[in-house]
Parts: C-alpha cells; sequence; structure tokens
C-alpha cells in the first residue's frame, strides 16, 4: 500500500542498509483514514489506552474533553492528518537487531537501546531521501527517530494538504470529539501538522 515510488526508494535504502549488517522492516506503513479514526475513537471512549508525555497510561475521567483530545494527540494523529494515510511515510526497526522472542515496541528506549546502532547508522544521512519528521524541539508530537518519511513524495502530498478539506472529511465521519476539533482546528494544525512539513 505504499506508493511505488516510494516503495522502490526503500528497496534500495534496505541494499545499502544490508551492507552495514542491517535489515530494515516495516513495522508500520500506509494506514487508511478508518483505521486512524477507529485508534482516534477507542482512545476517547477509554477502550484503548491514552499516555501521556511520558508514556504512561493517564485516568482520563480526570481529563476534559479539551485535555484528553490534546493528550491523545501527543501520541495519535487526528484522523486525516496521519502522514501514515500517503503512502510515503513507514516507521521501521532493524529486524537483525532483534533479539529472540522480543517484540519491537517503537519508544524512545529502542533507539538508543536496541537499535541504537541502526538509528546512529540513520543520524549519518543513509537515508535515501527518507527524512525523519517527528524531531525533538520541533511541534507537539513527541519525538518518532524510527518514523521516515519519503521526502520527494510526501512534499507533493504536504503542498495539496488544506485544512478545508481536512474539516470536511472530519465532519464526514462518525468521529468523537468533533466540535472540540473543530474548534481548535488552527492549534491542530500548527503543532501537530504544518510544522512537520517539509521547509
Ligand atoms: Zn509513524
Amino acid at each position: 500500500m505504499l506508493k511505488p515510488q516510494t516503495l522502490n526508494a526503500f528497496e534500495n535504502f534496505c541494499k545499502e542498509a544490508k551492507k552495514y549488517g542491517f535489515e530494515p522492516k516495516i513495522e508500520s506503513g500506509y494506514r487508511s483514514f478508518d483505521r486512524q479514526l477507529l485508534i482516534w475513537n477507542e482512545k476517547v471512549c477509554g477502550e484503548r489506552k491514552v499516555l501521556d508525555k511520558e508514556g504512561c497510561a493517564v485516568n482520563r475521567t480526570e481529563l476534559s474533553d479539551l485535555e484528553l483530545m490534546k493528550t491523545i494527540l501527543l501520541w495519535s494523529a487526528l484522523p486525516g492528518t496521519s502522514r501514515h494515510e500517503w503512502g510515503t511515510d513507514i516507521d521501521v526497526i532493524d529486524a537483525a537487531a532483534v533479539p529472540e522472542g522480543y517484540e519491537a515496541e517503537l519508544t524512545p528506549e529502542e533507539s538508543f537501546g536496541v537499535f541504537g546502532k541502526f538509528h546512529k547508522w540513520l543520524d549519518g544521512g543513509n537515508s535515501f531521501g527518507f527524512r525523519r519528521v517527528f524531531l525533538p524541539g520541533i511541534g507537539r508530537v513527541q519525538p518518532e527517530p524510527w518514523h521516515l518519511s519519503y521526502a520527494p513524495e510526501a512534499k507533493e502530498i504536504e503542498q495539496n494538504f488544506t485544512a478545508e478539506n481536512l474539516a470536511e472529511r472530519l465532519r464526514a465521519a462518525d468521529i468523537l470529539l468533533l466540535p472540540q476539533i473543530l474548534d481548535n482546528m488552527d492549534w491542530i494544525l500548527e503543532n501537530h501538522v504544518f510544522c512537520y512539513f517539509e521547509k
């Protein structure tokens, strides 16, 4: 479900990585709007854990609707704004480094620990058009060094992304917290979407 150019670039990226003993594996690639919507709604209604900045589960009943929305946005994209919907963005691990019986969780600790060598290699610019998006110091999404975006294709989608389209899609969806989302649309776009676009 990735875009052909992105897939092609990823294959080249893998070939190069193999020379260094890495085995890049896509943990999460394409994710549909409906899948993202399901995750969102499950978090809002308490069927799925909501994590705070530190990655600890919050007691959602202690939060106002607005606080709940902002907390969910730390780790989950608002449906219609997930870069995984584009087919250009992937979450990648180094399968060669996974110990037997271990299941990758995509946590910050892993990028220093078990996948540390792979991330150091990525730091060196061995990216074949893939760039890290969710970096510390930008926006409000927690840093995700494993999330890579194929810049040549993603840029095109970024250029065509509009707030109006997004609002239209959300109004047509069965999404929880819709009033809070619409009231804060500019804030969401500024802090969770546009700031990650390539300058
Ligand atoms: Zn991701």
